[in-house]
């Protein structure tokens, strides 16, 4: 679409040009057409510079993109603890640490590990989850997202009579991702087939993420097929109310970038879960949404330092 600054524009330069024309001609009609171009040239070069600069206005303000809003900002500069906190969750709802994103647009640093990994219970009958393999280190997560991992399989069991879910990967350290996705690269002529992350991308190096598969799975590949599985469905259904997301559902591959995977749980706490399971967001979206809140509430007069640590920027920019 042509920009309507440059129709209006061009116009006026035609207008001109011809009135120009009809001076150096010197016809008595071109006179008359010459002193009304003398009449109307100031007014017409106002309102073209009136123009000017609104749509350059409007186009500045269109730029001002979140990202521009949050770094530009002065994190010490005192607020006005008068503004209010304009999101649906209310920030004490939110941990910082437990909304951490981490995808190929926010890579985590490489020397970025979780202080507080523990490794997950591994026996059912004690509270824990069965594992599918025994890697060196043990599956490892956040002790909180361990526990609610352990609470979740115990309410399976338990209550809706599923056998015990297999624990299949958990937290994997930045070299761990390195040589996963190398090898994946060899093995697909160097092409990313969306099904390992890229070092700093992966959701398991947040040690908040894992691959949590149904017993008739634990021996099989994973593929989308397993969603069918009542297991599946159930976490689908119930994750959130231990905390969890399913990270990269079925309707939002376009987004996350990752195929789906109905076996990869993220905690995130209970509220959040809850609020991105009922409005069918994924975690990219509900960190723009809350990165949107952030800049508006700064914007507004907030106190920047109430949500410095809540900000979150892309790495690719
Ligand atoms: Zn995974």
């Amino acid at each position: 679409m042509k920009h309507p600054l440059c129709v209006i524009s061009r116009v006026l330069n035609r207008f001109a040009g011809r009135a120009r024309r009809a001076v150096r001609s010197g016809r008595p009609g071109s006179i008359r057409e010459s002193r009304l171009f003398r009449i109307i040239k100031l007014p017409a070069l106002v309102l073209c510079l009136l123009l000017v600069f609104s749509f350059a206005l409007a186009e500045e303000e269109d730029d001002l993109i979140i990202e521009e809003i949050i770094e530009n900002v002065d994190l010490d500069a005192p607020g006005d603890g008068s503004v209010s906190w304009d999101f649906p969750l209310p920030l004490e709802d939110i941990d910082p640490e437990y909304v951490r994103l981490a995808n190929k647009h926010y890579l985590l640093d490489s020397a970025y590990v979780p202080d507080n990994l523990v490794k997950v219970p591994r026996q059912p009958k004690n509270g824990g989850i069965s594992w599918v393999s025994w890697p060196e280190a043990g599956h490892r997560l956040q002790e909180v997202a361990a526990q609610a991992l352990c609470d979740m399989n115990a309410a399976m069991r338990e209550v809706d009579g599923f056998k015990t879910m297999y624990l299949k990967s958990a937290y994997r350290s930045y070299s761990t991702q390195k040589t996963m996705y190398r090898n994946r690269l060899a093995k697909n002529n160097g092409r990313d087939d969306g099904w390992v992350s890229m070092p700093g991308a992966s959701d398991h190096q947040t040690g908040l993420g894992c691959d949590v598969v149904p017993s008739n799975w634990k021996d099989r590949g994973m593929n989308d097929q397993m969603m069918r599985e009542p297991e599946c469905q159930w976490m689908a259904e119930h994750c959130h109310e231990y905390g969890f997301i399913v990270r990269y559902p079925e309707d939002k591959q376009d987004i996350t970038e990752i195929n789906t995977e109905p076996w990869h749980l993220r905690y995130v706490g209970v509220p959040v879960a809850t609020y991105i399971m009922e409005n069918g967001l994924c975690l990219e979206e509900f960190t723009f949404q809350l990165q949107e809140a952030i800049a508006d509430f700064i914007a507004r007069g907030g106190d920047p330092a109430a949500v410095a640590a809540y900000i979150q920027t892309p790495t690719d920019e």
